[in-house]
């Protein structure tokens, strides 16, 4: 980092993905295979024992994630919809240690903000499957391209939602790393549930520092990015809160915050709008409630930023709850 600082006047160039869609996406190695979950199945919250992967028929592809398939699949025997993730077998061992992360994180979590999963299947030809509740309206991502930018009573809504997400996987010290619209799952009811624990973290298992560089680095916070400035033994759990500042002033905003619209982002940029910019703030006319709880989840130093434990506490996300469902469709 401090080499890039030195050149970054030298009109430095750098190979660069070709970007698949507007959002950058830069998925980066996984730390060694210390963290690589076991393919253990011992579960409070997902078993396979109920359901049959024969009885599975698959209706449609709903997306495609960092090396697997999400399908819409349909319980013959019950009709229910649930939403199928496959990895191939002779996929990348990255992402086969991703997806074994995600099944123990599952299995140990229930939380009416995460997303659930039914049951975890290992097929004999080596490809792995998660079955998982169907969130059918998709991510917030979908609802932004479909009705535009969110309203701030909407964000307060998903907020709120998020926040205590993060706050029950913090009390299980489990950090998420990859906060992000597409990572948040939304059904006709408006819950919002976070998926996608690819990237995650369970900090009960080791006492590792988080000090590597996983997920998708646009929702970076400065001290993932930069951690030799920033403090080696940066606190996770504050990312968290970064990348959730982010998402909601982008569903506000209709764009990337650290962006200008339309602007192609590449990671050198991104990384100096991170590392050595002032954090993005609203646009005028937004209330004062809304500008504090961005401020308060996007402080450059992690250690002012609030916890979700706090942040559910602010006014922001503590007015009125009532019901928004019919300014949401
Ligand atoms: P990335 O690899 O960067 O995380 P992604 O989030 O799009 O990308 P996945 O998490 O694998 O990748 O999911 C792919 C897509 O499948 C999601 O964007 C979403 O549209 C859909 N999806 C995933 N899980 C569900 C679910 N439980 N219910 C409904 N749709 C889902
Ligand atoms: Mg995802």
């Amino acid at each position: 980092m401090a080499l890039i600082r030195e050149r970054r006047q030298l009109n430095l160039s750098l190979p660069l993905p070709e970007p698949s869609e507007r959002r950058p996406r830069f998925t980066l190695p996984l730390p060694p295979a210390a963290a690589a979950a076991t393919t253990s199945v011992a579960t409070n919250n997902c078993s396979s024992s109920a359901i049959s992967a024969a009885d599975l028929e698959r209706l449609k592809v709903l997306g495609h994630g960092n090396g697997g398939t999400v399908y819409k699949v349909r319980h013959k025997r019950t009709s229910t919809n649930y939403a199928l993730k496959i990895v191939k077998g002779d996929s990348d061992p990255t992402v086969r240690r991703q997806l074994y992360r995600e099944m123990e994180i599952l299995r140990r979590t229930d939380s009416p903000y995460v997303v659930h999963c039914n049951a975890t299947f290992e097929k004999p030809t080596g490809d792995i499957w998660i079955l998982m509740e169907y969130m059918n309206c998709g991510t917030l991502e979908t609802l932004l391209k479909a009705n535009g930018t969110f309203s701030e009573p909407q964000l307060a809504h998903v907020a709120r939602q998020v926040l205590n997400g993060l706050n029950y996987l913090h009390s299980q010290k489990i950090i998420h790393r990859d906060i992000k619209p597409t990572n948040l799952l939304v059904n006709s009811d408006m819950e919002v549930k976070i998926a996608d624990f690819g990237v995650s973290k369970m900090m009960c298992r080791t006492l590792d520092n988080c000090n590597s560089y996983v997920g998708t680095c646009a929702y970076m916070s400065p001290e993932r990015f930069d951690p030799d400035t920033y403090g080696g033994n940066y606190n996770g759990y504050a990312s968290d809160i970064w990348s959730l500042g982010l998402t909601l002033m982008e569903l506000y905003m209709g764009h990337f915050p650290l962006l200008p619209p339309g602007q192609r982002p590449d990671w050198a940029t991104l990384m100096c709008a991170i590392c050595f910019g002032e954090p993005p703030t609203l646009p005028e006319g937004v209330s004062e409630e809304f500008r504090s709880f961005i401020e308060c989840c996007l402080q450059k130093e992690s250690g002012k930023r609030w916890t979700a434990a706090q942040l559910l506490t602010h006014p922001f996300v503590c007015k009125d709850p009532k019901s928004i469902r019919s300014r949401i469709h």
